[in-house]
């Protein structure tokens, strides 16, 4: 017979526990699925380090524990802190096979509303009438829904969700938020979704986390199962994507050259900034390489002795605040500090 420690035998318990809730919903949800296979097809938008990954697991799971078939998957490139990521959850009653991205959503999250305007976060991409648009933002639905003129449903997260000076705990915001508009999972679900995906965390932070997720649930009870999910597209009916054909090349041009240089400077990184390192020069003492040296993208030039940041191609990432000795760099949120700009622009 298994032995187990005190500790390990609750989590088995527990395991146990919730595997046999799930196994109940299965069972139902396979009563459900009948005769038309439903897909719900979720889209996660944030930027790198607001943790929309784990939103997509935890929904990912909460779907799981109510009986369906999942996938979830994050996408982002090279990029960190600040760079427009996604993610993505598929939920079925059967088996899914469908696979890739998500090209038309029946749900799209935005956690961060600046990112709705740059092209490369596609954050509209496959969004129509059909699609529900739940988005984090300081301006209500119908000013986004008057500027994007979409078809589409707009909901805006409700002000006492969200702490504007805290965003650390946006995704679990977004993720409950998200889960009530779906309509098809418990809160108790949810709840546990979380304390299984944020195990390794502290309890503390679990805590916060699941306060912030299940005020978002409750909050969104007037649009409880607005999302709806459409029937399974059979394979044969896919549209082809948009790829473009590459002919094989001889293996000195097909080769990951670089042909034309500093074609990175084209590149406005600095949309991506949610936060904005700004130098005090009272406080910077002039030691002229340490945040110069330390910026991963080369965006701090030193004029004489004095640093200067490009703030087109400097994507937030706050290396240059962490690194700073006598710490002179001060990281403003970037709204506000476009406001000054603004201010300062209408005194000129
Ligand atoms: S200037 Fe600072 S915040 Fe901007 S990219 Fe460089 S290290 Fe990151
Ligand atoms: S690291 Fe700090 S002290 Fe050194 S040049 Fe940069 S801002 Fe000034």
């Amino acid at each position: 017979m298994l032995a187990l420690c005190g500790a390990h035998g609750a989590l088995y318990g527990q395991a146990q526990k919730w595997l046999r809730y799930r196994l109940q919903n299965r069972i139902g949800a396979q009563q459900r699925a009948g005769a038309i296979l439903t897909m719900y097809r979720i889209r996660f938008h944030g930027r790198g380090g607001q943790g929309m990954k784990t939103a997509s697991r935890i929904l990912g799971m909460a779907f799981f524990l109510e009986g369906y078939e999942i996938q979830d998957a994050p996408r982002y490139g090279a990029e960190r802190r600040g760079a427009p990521i996604f993610a993505y959850v598929r939920a079925d009653d059967q088996p899914i096979f469908e696979r890739g991205i998500i090209t038309h959503p029946d749900l799209v999250v935005v956690a961060d509303d600046s990112l709705v305007p740059v092209p490369a976060a596609g954050v509209l991409g496959g969004v129509d009438q059909h699609t529900v648009l739940l988005i984090n933002s300081d301006q209500s639905a119908e000013t986004w829904q008057r500027r994007l003129n979409l078809d589409s449903r707009i909901i805006s997260l409700p002000a006492e969700t969200i702490e504007r000076d805290e965003l650390r705990f946006i995704g679990a915001t977004c993720t409950g938020a998200a889960a009530r508009l779906l309509g098809v999972i418990k809160r108790v679900s949810l709840e546990y979704a979380i304390e299984q995906e944020l195990a390794d965390l502290s309890d503390a932070v679990i805590e916060q986390n699941l306060s912030r997720a299940l005020l978002a649930y409750d909050c969104m009870k007037r649009n409880q199962a607005c999302v709806q999910p459409v029937a399974d597209t059979e394979a044969d009916a896919y549209t082809r994507p948009d790829w473009i054909d590459l002919p094989f090349d001889d293996a000195r041009i097909a080769a990951p050259d670089i042909h034309a240089a500093a074609n990175s400077v084209q590149i406005k990184t600095g949309l991506w900034r949610t936060l904005r390192p700004v130098i005090d020069y009272e406080r910077c003492n002039r030691c002229w390489w340490v945040c110069s040296t330390f910026c991963p993208d080369g965006a701090i030039k030193v004029d004489g002795k004095t640093p200067l940041i490009d703030y087109d191609h400097c994507k937030g990432c706050m290396v240059c605040v962490a690194q700073c000795p006598p710490h002179a760099i001060e990281a403003i949120p970037e709204e506000v500090a476009q406001q000054q700009d603004a201010e300062q622009e209408t005194i000129r």
